[in-house]
């Protein structure tokens, strides 16, 4: 037996909520069912009366009202409550029917899900959402992968919800990613890049305000300014609006300034960094923003090194601040050298990210279209920029594209910015302010440009005190060498 819903969702927290109220909007009939049923109730009392909406208190009920192929959608916790849930819903799923998650699941789990799911009849697919609780009620990106077959029955309906962008605003931020784990995979790299933007726009801001002396209010002014040029993104947006609140307490000055420096982390950057690691990628990015994270974290431990550990000198030192003065110059020209630091360290984070995408892809066999999952992220998510378009034009001109900083347009805008990036990253080390993102970004391009590194000693080291034998330039064959020598 089944319903006339067009789409079931099940979990009614803020994101499947306000998903469900983005599917009704665009003429589907959705049945809607959470394990605390009085989610139900509330919805159906609330935000969803008189709209086309069925409430269901049990999930044969909620199978049952959903038509076939039936579109059944978890958002809820991921891990454990989706394997739960699964187990819950394939008893009452007919051949053909689609489970989709749209968790913020670890990719390795929805490619078991998909076997499993599809040795019982049914289609899966794993579906990255972005761009929060407004997203999902307004447009969010979406990411897509899973059981192939089931493209064809989601595609008309995801992509009418997903975020538009394009000239005519009509482009669907929703495209199909590839097999197993592959769209869980992407969310998980917009979610590394989104830490490596935050870090990178985190430093700018402390050399700003620290060696620019810039204010809340002329912070602010600079990120419009920025919010207006090759950087234009929501980040940088928010990070402009945040310069403008005042505290909220009562207190005197700015938010920004009353909130303690530690920072939170849900676990995808961690994730990220974890599996570059395991595919031996230098995605450098995004493990130096999840260990800048953590080094925040450790704030009394850092309260207590700060008493005793000493940098070049105090700022409020007059000589240091001369000194400082003197690197930094014209206030004018440092804004922009750090404007050009930033776009260059940010491009280096997204080439890394991409680079990882194919390592990933050809290890899975995905296939993925990186033109595809650059479109995505221009509009609905977190790290929506729109140099996001130069990055779907590479992939477009040449879809094997090695690195984006082989793409003649990211290669100029590297060149024209690393003198200025050079000069940023060597003041702030003399000055002794941290800039681990803008460095790590730097190191990567120097290292990538680099025929030769030293890699040579350290393939002579391993073989001097392990035997692992090396390679030589000269000529083809492993080679092993006796290296105790005397001079
Ligand atoms: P959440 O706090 O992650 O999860 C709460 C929902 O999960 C509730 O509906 C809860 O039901 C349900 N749930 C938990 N354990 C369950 C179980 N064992 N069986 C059945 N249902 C269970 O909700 P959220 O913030 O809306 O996020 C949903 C998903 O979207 C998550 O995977 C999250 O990572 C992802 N996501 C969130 C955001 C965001 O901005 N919040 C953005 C993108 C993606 P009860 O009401 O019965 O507890």
């Amino acid at each position: 037996m089944s319903g006339d819903c067009d789409f079931g969702l099940i979990g009614l927290a803020v994101m499947g909520e306000n998903l469900a109220l983005n599917v009704e909007s665009r003429g589907y009939k959705v049945a809607v069912y959470n394990r605390t049923t009085s989610k139900v109730d509330a919805l159906m009392e609330g935000r969803a009366k008189g709209k086309n909406f069925v409430g269901c208190h049990s999930i044969e009920e909620f199978v049952k009202s959903v038509k076939r192929p039936r579109r059944l959608m978890m958002l809820v916790k991921a891990g454990p409550a989706v394997d739960a849930l699964i187990e819950q819903l394939l008893p009452h799923c007919e051949p053909g029917d689609i489970i989709i998650d749209g968790g913020n699941e670890y990719y390795v789990h929805t490619e078991r899900r998909t076997k499993q799911v599809e040795e019982a009849g049914m289609l899966y697919v794993g579906c990255g959402v972005s761009g929060g609780e407004e997203g999902a009620l307004k447009g969010p990106s979406l990411m897509p992968g899973g059981s192939a077959e089931a493209w064809p029955h989601i595609k008309e309906m995801f992509q009418s919800i997903a975020a538009k962008v394009g000239p005519n605003n009509d482009i669907p931020c929703c495209e199909w990613l590839g097999a197993g784990g592959a769209g869980n995979y992407v969310k998980m790299v917009h979610n590394g890049i989104e830490y490596g933007d935050m870090q990178l726009i985190c430093e700018a801001y402390q050399l700003l305000k620290e060696l620019g002396g810039l204010s809340n209010d002329e912070l602010y002014d600079v990120f419009d300014e920025w919010n207006r040029g090759d950087l234009q993104s929501y980040l940088i947006e928010i990070s402009r609006d945040i310069f403008s609140v005042k505290d909220d307490q009562g207190g005197d000055g700015y938010l920004v300034d009353k909130i303690m420096d530690v920072a939170g982390a849900k676990g995808t950057g961690k994730w990220m960094s974890q599996l570059a690691l395991d595919l031996g990628v230098p995605s450098t990015l995004v493990t130096t923003a999840v260990f800048a994270r953590g080094l925040s974290a450790q704030k009394e431990a850092r309260t207590r090194a700060s008493k005793t550990l000493n940098g070049p000198a105090e700022s409020s030192n007059p000589e240091m601040r001369a000194i400082a003065q003197s690197l930094v110059g014209d206030r004018a020209e440092f804004v922009e050298a750090v404007r050009q630091a930033l776009y260059a360290s940010k491009i280096v984070s997204y080439a890394q990210g991409f680079v990882q995408l194919q390592a990933a892809s050809a290890e899975h066999n995905w296939g993925l279209d990186y033109g595809a999952a650059a479109l995505l992220w221009r509009g609905g998510c977190i790290i929506r920029a729109q140099f996001l378009d130069r990055i779907k034009e590479a992939f477009d001109a040449d879809p094997n594209l090695e690195n984006l900083l082989l793409a003649k347009y990211f290669e100029d805008a590297v060149e024209n910015a690393q003198e200025k990036w050079r000069k940023v990253v060597a003041i702030a080390s003399i000055m002794g302010i941290p800039v681990p993102a803008f460095s790590t970004a730097l190191c990567y391009y120097d290292g990538y440009r680099m025929e030769r590194l030293p890699a040579n000693m350290l393939q002579a080291q391993r073989d001097y005190f392990g035997a692992h034998t090396y390679q030589r330039v000269d000529k083809e064959g492993t080679f092993h060498s006796e290296w105790i020598q005397l001079r």
